[in-house]
């Protein structure tokens, strides 16, 4: 394969265009993908491959407006999307205004269970012409059935009433998918299905005890919903995800009673990190290197009916002495991608602590709380990076497995240490699919990078830059060009539709030409906000 194919490859990924992924897929099928990175002019170093299998889990922001709450979990693995949950109804289409900006329209969805922070927006990514959903995962609606009974009716009209709710919602999701001929699958203990790479084993699907028996609080047996939860590991190599949907202790301790490996690197704390869920045991079980939590909407009628804040902040405050957690609320998007192993963390936005005022549910009293996360959290958005699976003491960076492979920091810099425990040095190197340019000592550049009379701009975590960037204020253009990807363009070029007047620094003339749209997938970008 010729010097130059291999940035191809990551210029047609970049621009998302489906039929060079089919390509992209097709080479990396053929294990061409594994060619080292190449800039013409800078030395062939073999480094690792933009195309290893990967495993990106996305929790979507869907904000704290009361038009929209709930949960939205975005999985993906080689190009394949499995959008789990879609949150409530949105007036400002937040789940699809997400999936249009990246680009989404071919994916998988996913349905927990049928309470409508979960599904109520399933049936407009369904109808919507724009996507194609290949598949649809729903969770078991079996158990709620008997409770649609003109006994329960007219003797216990609550639980009769959130059963039909929940079965409504079943029934209108599923016909929207069968109308457009979408495969269905229940998601029953024992299910197996792929996403890409990703292996996803279907562990739990129902709860063991009918109403009568069940937890007391549960009058409206919402609770009892949120035990049907499906609950699904989904793991690529030896690191895995768990979501279990809301499912609460009751379900946990079924769980753990029925001895089911429960073991992950990634859990999604159950029904958004509240009281009702995250036994200690539970949790301990998963042992996780990471958690997050979705959000639930503070005039949300479940928090009001327990009245539950102060419980589920002391909940949480609990858990993060223990373990990584990240959380809508206070960290926007949150991403974390799983390759060679290693677990990549980024949040869009990090607030250490939070102090909260609520309601006591027993005594009415006003207490405030303060939520202190995990001191090991601005590691994250440091480096972005840490090796799963090894637990990191609270702000150390040394506290590592020998072996690991990731990023490192010193005195002197960033390095990055491989599987094989070599460092990547001198050059052109690729990680996961970007670009990094090493010194011979080892250290990562940022910044502006001089090779060969050619100008590149290294990001801020030393991510080699493509298409219009805004630099010091000063518009810039770096070469999506099959051979030049990266390089720097001056004088007048023809970019899209338009020409574009490039002085020979390189800044847009923005006496001639207003400014362009900032190209918003590029690498920094993904670091940032995904
Ligand atoms: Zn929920």
């Amino acid at each position: 394969m010729k010097a130059g194919t291999k940035d191809k490859f990551t210029a047609v990924l970049k621009t998302g265009k489906k039929i060079m992924c089919f390509v992209a897929a097709i080479l990396s099928a053929a294990g061409l993908g594994h060619l080292p990175g190449r800039v013409p002019g800078a030395p062939l170093i073999t480094a690792e491959a933009a195309s290893a299998p990967y495993m990106k889990i996305t929790c979507i922001d869907l904000g704290d407006s009361s038009s929209v709450y709930g949960e939205s979990v975005l999985l993906e693995s080689a190009g394949q999307f499995l959008l789990m949950d879609t949150g409530s109804k949105d007036s400002n289409n937040t789940v699809l205004r997400y999936l249009k900006k990246r680009g989404i329209r071919n994916l998988s969805l996913y349905i927990s269970h049928f309470h409508e922070d979960h599904c109520d927006y399933a049936e407009s990514i369904l109808k919507d012409s724009y996507f194609h959903v290949r598949h649809l995962y729903v969770a078991n609606p079996d158990p709620v059935r008997p409770y649609i009974t003109s006994w329960y009716k007219s003797h216990r009209h609550k639980i009769y009433d959130s059963c039909k709710k929940y079965l409504a919602f079943y029934n209108s999701i599923t016909s929207a998918a069968y109308k457009k001929k979408i495969p269905v699958t229940a998601l029953r203990k024992g299910k197996r299905f792929t996403i890409g790479s990703v292996r996803a084993d279907v562990l739990w699907d129902h709860n063991n005890r009918g109403f009568g028996k069940f937890d007391p609080y549960d009058v409206t047996g919402i609770g009892f919903q949120n035990n049907n939860s499906a609950v699904t590991k989904f793991t690529l190599g030896s690191r895995s995800f768990l979501n279990c949907g809301d499912i609460e202790f009751s379900t946990e301790r079924d769980l753990l009673a029925a001895g089911v490996n429960l073991s992950a690197d990634i859990l999604k704390l159950s029904h958004h990190g509240m009281w009702t869920s995250n036994l200690d045991a539970f949790v301990k079980a998963v042992n996780p290197c990471y958690c997050f939590y979705t959000y639930k909407n503070k005039s949300d009628p479940e928090r009001r009916r327990f009245a539950s804040a102060a419980d589920t902040a002391s909940t949480l405050k609990r858990l993060a002495k223990r373990y990584n957690i990240l959380g809508n609320r206070y960290n926007g998007t949150i991403t974390y991608k799983v390759q060679y192993n290693t677990i990549y963390v980024s949040a869009q936005r990090h607030i250490k602590s939070k102090t909260i005022k609520v309601k006591n549910r027993s005594d009415g009293k006003i207490r405030t709380h303060r939520i202190v996360y995990n001191d090991a959290q601005p590691l994250f958005l440091d480096n972005r990076m840490l090796p799963g699976g090894t637990k990191l003491a609270a702000g150390s960076a040394e506290n590592r497995t020998p072996g690991y492979s990731g990023w490192k920091k010193d005195s002197n810099g960033w390095r990055y240490r491989t599987a094989k425990g070599t460092w990547l040095a001198g050059g052109w190197k690729t990680i996961g699919d970007d670009y990094y340019y090493f010194t011979k000592s080892g250290y990562r550049y940022e910044g502006w990078l001089k090779l060969n009379g050619k100008k590149y701009f290294m990001s801020r975590l030393g991510v080699r830059q493509t298409g219009w960037q805004m630099i010091d204020g000063k518009f810039y253009y770096f070469s999506t060009y099959p051979g030049k990807v990266g390089e720097m363009l001056t004088g007048m070029r023809r970019i899209g539709d338009s020409w574009w007047p490039l002085r020979g620094d390189g800044t847009l003339d923005l006496s001639k030409k207003k400014a362009p749209n900032i190209n918003i997938t590029t690498s920094e970008h993904r670091h940032t906000t995904k």
